[in-house]
């Protein structure tokens, strides 16, 4: 028996409890989500693995062609990652098999045989999607330990036991807590002075029917190719990304955030959705620039949005975002089977909305027209062309755009069905928790009754393009999202 199965870890669960098999050849890292080879506890945990066990190390990224959505977007973003990922484990002597999925079902059986040579399987703990059933039903199958790490943010998923109804109450949860999680940080670099012993050459019957390697065509795959790809994905453009935005508009992030100028955000969200870059990547470079230290944390913030990590403003602002809003949503998907359904909405809103559910609706329009950015309403037009052709839409509007399709809806669970498709078909960054947890506050989660009662929405928070164009300036923006 190893010792490091017995080490009691917040961010590691066994999935097949049995003991590592010393005997193995190598031990396997499925990386699933945190698709990077910086910062990643996944990794970590591996390596640990590998030396305490003085094994090889194996990482196998796959990417299936079957799952909701797949498409030239989606694939080309990861297949850039992988790319990346394939440079930096050659250059240090790991291992990596890359196994782009041809065709259906094509992959089943590859994990397996790889894992029936493994000391042990380490994978990544992701709450939501296909992935959760994905490893649930590999535990199943598997004869050898199975552990799924968490490297998802600042507090380990699994840490607070419950879901919060608000922001603030989580916020307050966060600021009593966090201290304790922030020594927990994964290794900048786990391939510094990496000394393990050189991988076997695979049997050739499993390279043979699997073949390892990245295309550089997607002609040939089985997937969507009307979505195509936006942005380029990866490791190396996802640190490109973070690096320009602290040297850059952190500085006036408070105040430009909300505005229609994409660059006054950090365009993170789709390197934080498919791992290229992680949360505590982030967290370390936005704090290495404000030259922050843990003692500056303050005890009792109160759950208030600014003044706990005793920065200046704009980084505090960026790191409600990053931290409360972001893992909120991890949370939530965490506890909760049912993240993403109409009923797991609190009981006021649902109550409210089933109070306006025979209110007329002057302006329907179909998913067709919606997808099509063929409304009445430009500016929403502009936001879904944005979508649609970047696979991203500007930070605010994104909050005018799901409010608008409860409004244009049949009902509100019509709308929840809208979005949920639209968002996760087109954004790079959906398919997340964060995906949820904003979708449904369209609805209501997170927020409070808002007065005046309104047709549609009753006491759920209204929004309007007029009030929209008021606040800020769009004629640049719905120029170049013209419909
Ligand atoms: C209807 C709707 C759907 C959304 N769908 C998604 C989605 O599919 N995936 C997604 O990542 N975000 C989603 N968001 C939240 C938010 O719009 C994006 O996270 C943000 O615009 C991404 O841009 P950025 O990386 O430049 O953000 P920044 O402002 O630079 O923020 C940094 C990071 O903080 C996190 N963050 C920022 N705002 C939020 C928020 N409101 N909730 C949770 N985390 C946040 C993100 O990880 C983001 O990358 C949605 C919002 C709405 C209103």
């Amino acid at each position: 028996m190893s010792t490091l199965s017995e080490l009691p870890d917040p961010r590691v669960t066994a999935v097949r409890d049995l003991p590592a098999r010393p005997d193995g050849d190598y031990v396997l890292y499925w990386m699933i989500a945190y698709r990077r080879t910086r910062g990643n506890h996944s990794l970590d945990r591996a390596l640990r693995w590998a030396r305490e066990l003085n094994k090889p190390l194996l990482v196998l990224e796959p990417l299936r062609c079957d799952y909701p959505w797949a498409s030239d977007r989606l694939h080309a973003f990861v297949l850039a990652g992988m790319r990346d990922n394939q440079g930096r484990c050659a250059e240090a002597g790991v291992a990596y098999y890359p196994y782009v999925e041809p065709g259906p079902r094509a992959g089943a059986g590859l994990l397996a045989a790889l894992a029936a040579r493994a000391c042990v399987v380490v994978t990544d703990d992701w709450p939501c999607f296909f992935l959760p059933r994905m490893v649930a039903a590999a535990g199943e199958r598997l004869e050898v330990r199975l552990e799924q790490v968490d490297g998802n943010g600042l507090l380990p998923i699994r840490a607070a036991g419950r879901v919060f109804p608000t922001a603030f109450a989580f916020r307050r949860y966060l600021q009593k807590t966090l201290g304790q999680h922030l020594g927990e940080g994964p290794r900048a670099d786990p391939f510094l002075r990496l000394r393990l012993p050189a991988a076997p050459a695979l049997p050739a019957e499993i390279t043979r029917r699997w073949p390892p390697g990245i295309p550089d065509g997607l002609d040939a795959l089985p997937i969507d190719h009307a979505v195509t790809p936006a942005g380029r994905g990866g490791s190396v453009a996802g640190h490109e990304r973070l690096r320009r935005f602290v040297d850059g508009t952190l500085g006036g992030y408070e105040a430009s955030h909300n505005t229609l100028d994409a660059d006054n955000t950090s365009g993170l969200s789709p390197y934080l959705h498919f791992g290229h870059v992680g949360a505590h990547e982030v967290f370390d470079a936005v704090m290495r620039s404000a030259g922050w230290s843990p003692d500056k944390l303050k005890k009792n913030a109160g759950g208030k949005r600014h003044g706990f990590w005793g920065v200046a403003q704009d980084t505090e602002a960026f790191l409600d975002q990053l931290v409360t809003w972001r893992e909120l949503g991890f949370n939530m998907c965490t506890y909760r089977d049912d993240y993403a359904d109409y009923d797991s909405l609190p009981g006021w809103a649902r109550q409210t909305l089933a109070d306006h559910a025979g209110d007329p609706r002057p302006n329907l329009y179909t998913v067709d027209q919606l997808e099509r950015a063929a409304t009445a309403d430009p500016l929403w037009n502009a936001a879904q062309t944005q979508l649609v052709r970047d696979g991203v839409i500007t930070n605010y509007l994104r909050m005018l755009w799901g409010k608008k399709i409860l409004e244009w809806s049949p009902s509100p669970q019509a709308a929840l069905a809208n979005l949920l498709r639209l968002n996760d078909k087109y954004a790079l960054d959906g398919r997340d928790p964060n995906s949820y947890t904003n979708i449904l506050w369209i609805f209501g989660r997170y927020d409070r009754p808002w007065g005046p009662e309104r047709p549609i929405f009753g006491k759920i928070r209204y929004m309007s393009s007029d009030n929209t164009a008021r606040k800020m300036p769009t004629r640049d923006y719905l120029r170049r999202y013209a419909a």
